[in-house]
């Protein structure tokens, strides 16, 4: 059937396949959707942060733990490389005040056009509907529209993303076929369960801006958006590994002002004005953010300083794991070698998502992702090569 096969049509499973078939390998791509990339896609629906412009140690910090494993992955193929990348597929970039680089367009779908073109004009070969369900002894058995079938490539990239967004193909399925090599899945850059009261309700779907978050000793500015189940988006992301490790959140509601300035301007002779009132002339403080603070710290005490610069907020944990953006956990990377293949499958190697780390949101995780399913590609090539010229 093919050379080399790659499952999963995620952008690490598409990245692994425009290596190898440059480097003028015969490449199936085998995808359970009836379509490739919806991750991708649904990721452009809110601007397509493709990567971070900033100095490669912060880059790298980013990704915690999992630094050095994939070290030398985003070393080849870092920001400036993702960057070069989606302009040579016809994609204008612009990078916003905070380094986060966007295509012009925003969405995903003109680039992934544009990169599915020119897989097709290298000869890969895109079979959707295929859902791999396994080894079984040296060949893949896949569930397809003929029925069962069993490949058996000379090199195979597992690419099949995290255990989010199970509607849009990344189920975490494939966990049960690695069983020993596979970390469990947690959600990463998750919203929390909040029950707020009915007073919240008219600040639902607001965006609160100009927040800080603090979990523990991780310190985030950012936004937050209440939502009828509790809070999201990019500010609470931010913490949310800390918080799933039991840290608690707290809000500075006024990140720009310190205590006493804020207690100056609170002493300020109020009259008959209401306190909601008061702290809007005197702090500007806007209305979601006085109904944050009347929600989570009634009773009021007198010195109201304090508490705007550290609201506690208790909430009930982290949102499902299928709501996640992104999941950590999945393949250890102890279970591979450097060049990301599996120590019990020689000549299988994994990408993307589906490895045990997890990073913020802001262009860290698509850039992993193609920086692994590019390393993986290739070093699935040189083994194709290797092999076929009779040297393992
Ligand atoms: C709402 C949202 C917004 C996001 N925004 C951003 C952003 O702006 N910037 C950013 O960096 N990241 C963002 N992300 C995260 C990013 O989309 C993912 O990290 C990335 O898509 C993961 O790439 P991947 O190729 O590893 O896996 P995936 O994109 O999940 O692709 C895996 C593919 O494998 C297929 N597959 C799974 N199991 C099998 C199987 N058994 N057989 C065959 N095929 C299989 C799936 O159907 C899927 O097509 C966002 C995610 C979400 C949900």
């Amino acid at each position: 059937m093919t050379q080399a096969l790659v499952i999963g049509a995620g952008p690490a499973g598409l990245m692994a396949a425009d290596m190898l078939s440059q480097a003028g390998h015969a490449v199936t791509v085998a995808e359970a959707m009836p379509s490739p990339a919806r991750k991708l896609l649904m990721a452009g629906k809110s601007g397509l942060n493709l990567t971070k412009a900033e100095p490669l140690s912060d880059f790298l910090a980013a990704y915690g733990g999992a630094r050095d494993a994939l070290g030398q992955s985003l070393d080849e193929f870092g920001p400036k490389a993702v960057t070069e990348w989606a302009e040579g597929l016809g994609q204008p970039l612009f990078t916003g005040s905070t380094g986060r680089v966007f295509p012009k367009a925003m969405k995903a779908s003109p680039l992934l056009r544009a990169w599915l073109a020119r897989l097709a004009d290298q000869g890969v070969t895109l079979l959707t509907r295929w859902r791999w369900t396994g080894f079984e002894g040296a060949t893949c058995r896949f569930d397809t529209p003929e029925g069962i079938v069993c490949v058996e490539p000379a090199v195979t990239v597992l690419a099949c993303g995290g255990a989010s967004w199970s509607r849009l193909g990344s189920d975490g399925a494939w966990a049960a076929y690695l069983p020993e090599q596979v970390a469990p899945f947690k959600p990463a850059n998750m919203g929390f369960r909040v029950a707020w009261s009915d007073h919240m309700h008219r600040h639902l779907g607001t965006p609160i801006k100009g927040l800080a978050l603090l979990a523990g000793a991780t310190r985030s500015r950012g936004e937050i958006v209440i939502s009828s189940h509790g809070i999201e988006g990019g500010g609470i992301y931010a913490v949310s590994a800390a918080l799933r490790g039991g840290a608690p959140l707290n809000l500075d509601l006024l990140p720009d002002l310190d205590e006493e300035t804020i207690r100056q301007r609170l002493s300020r002779p109020r009259g008959k004005t209401s306190l909601s009132n008061h702290l809007r002339k005197t702090l500007r403080l806007d209305p979601a953010k006085i109904a944050l603070l009347m929600e989570c710290a009634r009773p009021l005490p007198d010195d109201l300083a304090p508490l705007l610069k550290a609201l506690p907020i208790s909430h009930d944990g982290p949102r499902p794991l299928d709501e996640a953006i992104s999941t950590a956990g999945g393949l250890r990377f102890d279970a591979l070698d450097k060049n990301l293949m599996l120590r019990t499958r020689p000549g299988t190697f994994a990408a993307g998502e589906m490895l045990d780390w997890e990073a913020p949101t802001g262009g860290y995780l698509l850039t992993a992702c193609l920086a692994t399913g590019r390393r993986a590609g290739l070093a699935a090539a040189r083994y194709l090569s290797l092999t076929s010229s009779g040297k393992p």
